[in-house]
């Protein structure tokens, strides 16, 4: 069967990377879960050689994979929130938002970013299709829609003078309808944030284990620049953050309404300089994450014989698309502590390892932690500073 490009509709024949079948990375499993079938999805990742979009086909439904009970809430990432903070406190008092403007956000999770819009005393709503964090968003004050985003529901609010859409274009499977969503809901001034891990970054980190079914699309500046045109929308800004493993936030207006910075050409240009566009950037990916999927089994094997126990640490959705790509079981890992309490007493999707609280790692006897979210090894290191700690991305790395 011949998948359909989301953007342009062209065949896609040119695979990337290909994971295995996996389940959904975010399907935490209950004891009682255990005992049944578990559905898995291939984790394959083509280019769209006619538009350069690389994407995963959809094979499961946006309404299957971000469930009611979806375990995710940003709220849990200190750095996480902090990073909201900050970009709160620079696009008030960039586009001079007061009492009398609208931002919306659109997965709005638990309110982590809206927060401090709120704070501020700002108009805001939040646009969240899983209940669960919706409810946890209410809980802070901020009213929030429980519906997924497309042109039919902008079609229902007030135009807004700030959008928000940080981290969750990627996660979309009719990205066309999303962005002519945007495009609909924004004042004629009104600008919105588009923040996505930037494919740049993907490929030269060997950051495959980003790679999940709820994460639709991976992302270039260029790849966005064109979707955005297709809905009247223009890339004005663009700046490039350490989050994710390395982001781009970019900046989108009405058309005709602002002149694109600098900083647009030069992120465009070092995607053309890599070569997105061309099948030679994406040669040689598949093998480089076998390499660092075979140093981290090696790892673990040596620290089993050594009589050395590993444990995880971050029961993330990249830690599922690696362990469950690596083949690694409670075996070789035993549990993965994570402070998320919707997490603790599940099963990790797939390898079945158990999620602790990390109170229970000293009992646990842990002599060494493979921390999965690598991109927050920092906060990690020093919540820890007396474990030994170890990534596998790019290759396995003892910090
Ligand atoms: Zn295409």
């Amino acid at each position: 069967m011949s998948h359909l490009c989301r953007h342009c509709g062209s065949p896609l024949s040119h695979e990337v990377i290909d994971l295995g079948h996996q389940p959904p990375s975010n399907a935490y499993l209950t004891p009682e879960q255990l005992a049944l079938p578990e559905v898995t999805y291939p984790l394959k990742v083509f280019v769209c050689t006619s538009c350069w979009l690389v994407q995963l086909p959809a094979h499961a439904a946006a309404e299957e994979l971000f469930t009611p009970d979806y375990a995710y809430f940003s709220s849990t990432s200190s750095s996480w929130c902090a990073h909201a903070e900050r970009f709160v406190k620079a696009a008030v008092e960039g586009l001079g938002l007061g009492p009398e403007s609208l931002v919306l956000e659109l997965a709005s999770n638990d309110g982590y970013l809206l927060q401090y819009v709120h704070q501020r005393g700002i108009p805001c709503l939040g646009i969240e299709p899983t209940h669960a964090t919706a409810e946890a968003a209410r809980a802070k004050g901020i009213t929030t829609i429980e519906r997924f985003f497309g042109v039919a529901l902008a079609t229902e609010l007030d135009p807004a003078d700030l959008v928000v859409a940080n981290n969750v274009l990627a996660h979309v499977p009719d990205i066309n309808d999303f962005v002519a969503g945007i495009a609909r809901l924004l004042k004629p001034t009104g600008r919105a944030s588009i923040e996505f891990p930037h494919l740049l970054r993907l490929l030269a980190g060997n950051q495959f284990d980003t790679i999940y079914h709820e994460h639709y699309s991976y992302l270039s500046l260029r790849a966005v620049a064109r979707i955005a045109a297709g809905a009247g929308l223009a890339v004005v800004d663009v700046e490039e953050l350490p989050t994710h493993g390395g982001s781009l936030r970019v900046w989108l207006a009405h058309q005709g309404t602002a002149e694109p910075t600098a900083a647009v050409a030069a992120v465009g240009s070092a995607e053309a300089a890599a070569g997105l566009e061309t099948l030679e950037a994406y040669a040689g990916f598949q093998h480089r994450a076998e390499a660092a999927k075979h140093g981290l089994l090696k790892f673990l094997l040596q620290a089993k014989r050594q009589g050395r126990r590993v444990l995880g640490y971050g029961a993330a959705a990249k830690g599922n698309t690696l362990l469950n790509y690596a083949g690694i079981r409670p075996d070789l890992l035993p549990a993965v502590a994570d402070r998320a309490p919707s997490k603790q007493g599940k099963m990790l999707p797939g390898s079945h390892i158990p999620v602790i609280s990390p109170d229970r790692l000293a009992s646990e006897a842990a002599d060494a932690l493979l921390v999965l979210p690598w991109n927050l090894i920092k906060e990690i290191s020093a919540e820890f500073p007396s474990y030994q700690l170890v990534t596998a991305i790019p290759l396995l790395t003892l910090q």
